[in-house]
């Protein structure tokens, strides 16, 4: 794929996360049985995933100001790929938006899990729904040919 042979820029850990929508998402958490409920912990929406994160989830406003100053005002996936692949002050400004978002993000996970009624379903094992999800959630690595409907790549 050619966003993942680039010649600038790394794929950092929480970079990856939200290129393929598996990490530190509750809609991802709920769906491999970590989390109850896919809702959003930082705001009242229904549905916390990469593309809520990235584009309109409240709670990182500030980041996304740093971020739209370099990619401009589409925030879709496939918009900020494009521009990150074709700018290596794009790319950057990408990840280190993912790196200060994330991190705040596992921190604020890492505390409801160590809180007392976090619920005990987490151990359940996932490989098999977190493939299913990556089919049903990855259309940048599953079918590159149809990220048009969600979102059309351009400015
Ligand atoms: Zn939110």
């Amino acid at each position: 794929m050619e966003w993942v042979q680039r010649q600038h820029g790394r794929l950092s850990y929480r970079l990856t996360q939200v290129l393929t929508d598996h990490g530190c998402f509750r809609a991802f958490l709920c769906f491999i049985g970590r989390e109850e409920s896919p809702r959003c912990h930082h705001c009242d929406a229904e549905e916390d995933t990469a593309q809520h994160t990235l584009a309109t989830c409240p709670a990182w406003a500030k980041e996304r100001d740093v971020l739209i100053a370099v990619v401009g005002r589409n925030l879709s996936l496939g918009a900020v790929v494009t521009c990150m692949v074709g700018s290596e002050e794009a790319w950057q400004a990408m990840r280190s938006f993912c790196e200060t978002v994330i991190s705040q993000k596992e921190a604020a996970e890492r505390e409801r899990e160590a809180s007392a009624d976090a619920p005990m379903i987490r151990r359940r094992r996932a490989g098999r729904r977190r493939r299913q999800y990556g089919l049903l959630h990855m259309p940048l690595l599953s079918s590159p040919r149809t990220t048009d409907s969600r979102g059309s790549v351009g400015r």
